[in-house]
């Protein structure tokens, strides 16, 4: 068996705690990458997992992308990620969440908890019951700190898929820029809003008829075939639904100019940035482009939330881009490398 620090995925955490609870039948491990600019925050995923290593390697992989993450919004916050393990049937109880609770609060604020896959803001509300180490807790109030992400992050992606057609395409605005949307969810349906209203020209695909046709009618969007949408004529392609989605064959396939969207893990291995660099297609980093949602959620946690700081600090966000891409292009090294050294060097790795 191999131990935690000899995974290549290591990357000398900070901690990596695991949990067991008998009597609620909680299993998590939380990962805390790096505190060297605050509390290690990210949320806490629910997942069946075919075994427990295969837990552990998500939790490195996803804490230290949030060290990246939030180092890159500018946010005086850490990295890490929680996962619990749940069973095939993903069976959650609210003691489950007391006991997760306990062990977040157990750490004394060393990791800070929010929603991820397979949770929701009412679990946050559970786990709130224990610990005070937890944000992304539902609101009424739109002007209160708070409430779903997804908007946030939307705003942000819509930002930064602007400064790159201009960065890219020399394009002021996107009045009749063609942007091809993968997954038309939370985020991606929010972009799809916004790029409209603008003017620009819309393809989209999403598995969910329903939701296709709904962001079709409102954003007077085309909808493309699942398999078509990597491979649209396009000026941009959105990915907004799954990760690992550039491949060495999709990437081959593109007949775009830029790659910009919300999609956490995008590429499927290393070298696929230099295979996007090599093919002349502007690349906006995940992590850098879908920090929104994380800004709102860490000001939420860190207090004194005004909505003006979140937009100020999401209104970063292109700028941030702008950077990476000058740098990509006077070193002709992929943005996806520059946007990891800069963020090494925020957290002093
Ligand atoms: P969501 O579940 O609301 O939307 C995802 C959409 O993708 C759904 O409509 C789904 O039907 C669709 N989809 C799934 N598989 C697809 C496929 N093969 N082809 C086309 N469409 C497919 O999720 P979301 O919150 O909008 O998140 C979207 C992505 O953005 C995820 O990768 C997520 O990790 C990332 N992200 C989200 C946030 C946030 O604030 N919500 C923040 C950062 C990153």
């Amino acid at each position: 068996m191999t131990a935690i620090w000899d995974l290549p995925d290591y990357d000398a955490h900070e901690a990596v705690h695991l949990f067991e609870d008998r009597e609620s039948g909680l299993k998590a491990v939380i990962g805390v990458h790096s505190t060297h600019l605050g509390p290690a925050a990210g949320g806490t995923r629910f997942w069946h997992y075919a075994d427990n290593s295969a837990a552990i390697t998500d939790v490195l992989r996803l804490s230290r992308g949030m060290s990246y993450k939030n180092a890159m919004a500018g946010l005086p916050l850490g990295g890490g990620k929680g996962v619990v393990l749940a069973d095939e049937a993903r069976i959650k109880t609210p003691e489950m969440l007391a006991a997760l609770g306990r062990a977040i609060e157990s750490l004394g604020g060393q990791y800070v908890t929010a929603e991820d896959v397979g949770m929701s803001d009412g679990d946050m509300v559970e786990i709130r019951k224990q610990t005070r180490h937890v944000a992304g807790l539902p609101t009424e109030d739109p002007a209160k700190a708070g409430g779903d992400p997804g908007p946030f992050t939307a705003r942000g992606v819509f930002l930064g898929i602007k400064a790159a057609a201009k960065f890219r395409l020399g394009s002021e605005t996107m009045d009749g820029v063609h942007v091809a949307i993968q997954g038309v969810g939370s985020v991606g349906g929010g972009v799809a809003e916004l790029l409209a209203k603008e003017g620009a020209k819309l393809t989209i695909a999403d598995i969910d008829d329903a939701r296709t046709a709904e962001i079709a009618e409102m954003a007077g969007a085309r909808v493309a075939a699942l398999d078509e949408i990597m491979t649209v004529k396009a000026d941009i392609f959105s990915p907004n639904a799954l990760g690992a989605i550039l491949t060495k064959d999709s990437i081959a396939a593109l007949d775009v100019a830029i790659v910009a969207g919300g999609a956490n893990n995008q590429m499927a291995r290393p070298g696929d940035e230099q295979r996007l660099f090599d093919r002349g297609i502007l690349y906006a980093p995940d992590y850098v482009i879908n920090a929104a949602g994380i800004i709102n959620v860490g000001l939420e946690y860190l207090g004194d939330y005004s909505r003006s700081d979140v937009m100020e600090r999401i209104a970063i966000i292109p700028e941030r881009l702008t950077e990476i891409w000058q740098q990509s292009e006077a070193e002709k090294t992929p943005a996806a490398i520059i946007a990891d050294r800069m963020a090494q060097q925020l957290i002093g790795r």
